[in-house]
């Protein structure tokens, strides 16, 4: 498996394969083509049908500013869901053609090449991981930190305090998101909406939704997040993290190992399927972010590595089948609510597996296997084309 340092990045929303991604590949070829003036960039299927609301000419097209990009978006079920084609012209002469598929999470992958590709840990599965953490007597986070050398602390440090302000910059942010649809901001309403005899239950309720809120609202507006595993998906980590920091007042120290092993079990997952929502489903962002975040929960309430295992699994469980339908293709809704339920939701799973992982069936690698074959099987229509679920109703009823 790669390291962990490819799985969280740090970027502009709003959303990862869609904005992040193709940054990063306009990026790359305007650094392997410096003397290109012109460039023709064709956009295929998700891309093509959502690319708009997810920024995606807008970002092509400032990345290789000042130089002249043409656009084409056509639908080509052979190719990935989100490919990009970059014809690059030198005054009037083509001077090359690359592909470059764009693959969750901010990942690319250019013109099919796997080489590119580092590992850094020898397993593949996390029953595999499970089984050296045990005879070696190591945890979870002892054994990314010796996979990954120790200065893997100083990434993981960094990576909180960009999600701290994440965090920070949304609740302090209020007003409507950019785009049609107008959606208002929530997250500081969500935080200073204490209603009398608040009890423990409700205010966790408040207060987590809250902060997945303020992130996902970041990420709507083209705001500075962290993909865990992606744009879309990036408040349910930070929600649970920050929640647990604040209340249990832990130690930065604490939660950069809990951040560890929530990119273990993501790290498994973009392994062995996906975590991208046009080839999977939301299922594949939102339901990953959840595993993760149950994975952190359970972690940082010093549960045992089978009870961590079963967190994960059962978060990832109950968001099986879950389609991408976001509506006119903006990362808003269903995108931000569902970042906040998932967050309760991976608290609730972790508290399940603190009483149950003794009696459990389902492996984590088994749901992973799982939510793959669902998600190839989803028609495709319900992975990131804003065509079908409710962003046809929504169109339906609006028009
Ligand atoms: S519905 Fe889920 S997968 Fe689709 S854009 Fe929203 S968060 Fe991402």
């Amino acid at each position: 498996m790669q390291s962990i340092r490819t799985f969280y990045k740090v970027g502009r929303g709003p959303s990862s394969s869609h904005t992040m991604g193709p940054y990063f590949a306009s990026l790359k070829i305007k650094n392997l083509y410096p003397e290109a003036n012109r460039y023709v960039v064709t956009v295929y299927n998700s891309l093509a049908l959502t690319g708009e609301g997810h920024l995606t000419y807008q970002v092509i097209q400032d990345t290789l500013a000042p130089h002249e990009v043409v656009f084409h978006s056509m639908i080509d079920v052979n190719k990935h869901p989100n490919t990009l084609m970059f014809e690059i012209y030198k005054d009037d002469s083509l001077i090359d053609t690359i592909n470059i598929k764009s693959i969750g999470g901010g990942e690319i992958l250019i013109n099919d090449a796997t080489n590119e590709i580092q590992t850094v840990y020898p397993h593949t599965t996390f029953s595999s991981i499970k089984a050296y953490c045990i005879t070696n007597g190591l945890s979870l986070y002892e054994y990314v930190k010796e996979m990954e050398g120790p200065e893997i602390d100083d990434f993981l440090y960094s990576i909180w305090n960009y999600m701290k302000e994440s965090i920070a910059s949304g609740l302090k942010h209020t007003g409507i998101l950019p785009g049609k649809l107008k959606v208002v901001r929530k997250a500081k309403e969500l935080l200073n909406k204490k209603i009398e005899d608040e009890t423990d239950d409700i205010m966790e309720n408040r207060l987590v939704s809250a902060y997945a809120f303020a992130v996902s609202e970041e990420n709507a507006a083209g705001g500075m997040i962290v993909t865990a595993p992606t744009c879309g998906a990036s408040g349910v980590l930070p929600a649970v993290l920050y929640y647990m920091y604040q209340k249990n007042r832990l130690s930065d120290k604490k939660i950069i190992k809990a951040l560890a092993v929530a990119a273990l079990f993501g790290n498994v997952i973009r392994q062995n399927a996906t975590i991208s929502g046009a080839v999977g489903g939301c299922q594949a962002e939102v339901g990953s972010a959840c595993s993760m975040a149950a994975a952190a929960h359970a972690s940082l309430s010093n549960m045992f590595i089978e009870q961590i295992e079963y967190a994960a699994e059962v978060a990832m469980e109950h968001h099986l089948g879950l389609t991408c339908d976001p509506i006119d293709g903006y990362v808003q809704i269903p995108c931000i609510e569902r970042n906040a339920v998932a967050a309760i939701r991976a608290i609730n799973a972790s508290r399940i597996a603190y009483f149950l992982s003794d009696s459990r069936k389902i492996s984590f690698d088994m749901i992973v296997e799982t939510m793959y074959q669902t998600g190839l099987d989803m028609h495709p229509k319900y992975k990131e084309t804003a065509e079908a679920g409710m962003a046809y109703f929504y169109k339906k009823t609006t028009q």
